[in-house]
């Protein structure tokens, strides 16, 4: 069966009756879902809740007005991403001018052609949409198409303070190519590029959609393992591995390419800070490196040894 998409929400934000009457009953035919908040409390709660695709937002209205609203909505990060259109009866330049500068994308003065508002809403739309994709692309490594090293910083700060929250587990690893110089001056730059690629292309195959992969620096790479335990992370991190070491590459056939995995984790946890937690795995990929390379160590465990894990496993 095909996935079904919700309709994206409007939220209107208005303290007269016959607005929200009139916008739900004009605004159908665009395939949007109105929800109504008749004040400015109920409007911040409920966007931060439902997280909309577009806010309709009276100025006045009682005990917190439409500016407060939309300053409000600015300084969350959960909503500062939501347009604002600012419906109002108020029409003076100086109304207007506030409006934008805290934030609002466009401003509308009742009483209001249904469609050009309809217009309008299309058009913020299409805005916010195209912003996040700026944004998202400001995020992605270029070769690799994975997540660049800064929002590695700021989702793995997002995954400590969740998994602390929630109390579920957590693992961190950093992944280095073995040899990775030498296959540059050998074979070039290309194939090393070629390398990278095919590398970004078998973590995102091999692990699960909760998963961020990131390219961290150079050919190093992390990855954030939500839910994950120590032996369940090193257990995926051999998995792949194993595979990359498999693949035949058609620059140099002759030639494999192993990488070397360090893992931090919550069953020994580095700290509180993000920047420990990288120092942590940092660690431990060395150790893979001194120890061999190709292979997988877990901070506070040691190498891992699949064969040693099914015993343990079978004994338990
Ligand atoms: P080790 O097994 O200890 O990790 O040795 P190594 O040779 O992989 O590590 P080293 O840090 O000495 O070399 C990393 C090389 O990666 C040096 C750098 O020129 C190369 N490199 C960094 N970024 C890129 C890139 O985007 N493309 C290519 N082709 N090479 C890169
Ligand atoms: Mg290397
Ligand atoms: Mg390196």
């Amino acid at each position: 069966m095909a996935e079904q998409r919700d309709n994206p929400k409007l939220l209107l934000i208005d303290d007269s009756q016959d607005i929200h009457m009139l916008i739900r009953q004009r605004m159908r035919s665009e395939g949007v879902d109105v929800m109504s908040a008749e004040n400015g409390v109920d409007g911040l709660r409920m966007a931060g809740e439902i997280l909309p695709a577009i806010i309709l937002l009276d100025l006045s209205m009682p005990v917190m007005d439409g500016f407060e609203v939309l300053r409000a909505l600015k300084d969350d990060p959960a909503t500062s991403h939501i347009p604002v259109i600012v419906v109002s009866g108020r029409d003076d330049a100086e109304d207007k001018v506030q409006g934008f500068d805290l934030g609002a994308i466009d401003y509308v003065c009742k009483p209001f052609d249904m469609t050009e508002l309809r217009a309008r809403v299309r058009s913020a739309m299409r805005i916010a949409e195209l912003m996040q994709l700026l944004s998202q692309r400001a995020q992605i490594d270029g070769l690799t198409s994975l997540w660049n090293r800064a929002y590695f910083d700021e989702r793995f700060e997002a995954e400590l303070s969740s998994a602390r929250r929630s109390k579920s587990p957590l693992a961190l690893a950093m992944c280095d190519v073995d040899h990775f110089k030498s296959l540059n001056d050998t074979h070039g730059h290309p194939a090393g590029d070629a390398v990278l690629q095919g590398f970004g292309r078998l973590l995102v195959d091999t692990l699960r959609r909760d998963d961020v992969a990131c390219r961290y620096g150079g050919e190093e790479f992390a990855i954030i393992l939500r839910n994950t335990d120590a032996e369940a992370a090193a257990t995926v991190l051999d998995r792949i591995r194993r595979k990359l070491a498999q693949i035949v590459w058609p620059r140099h056939p002759e030639r494999a390419v192993t990488a070397s995995f360090g893992v931090a984790h919550l069953g020994n946890p580095p700290g509180q800070e993000a920047a420990a937690w990288v120092e942590a795995a940092d660690k431990a990929l060395y150790q893979a490196k001194t120890l061999g390379r190709n292979r997988v160590f877990v901070s506070g465990v040691g190498l891992y040894n699949p064969s040693a894990a099914e015993a343990a496993k079978a004994a338990s």
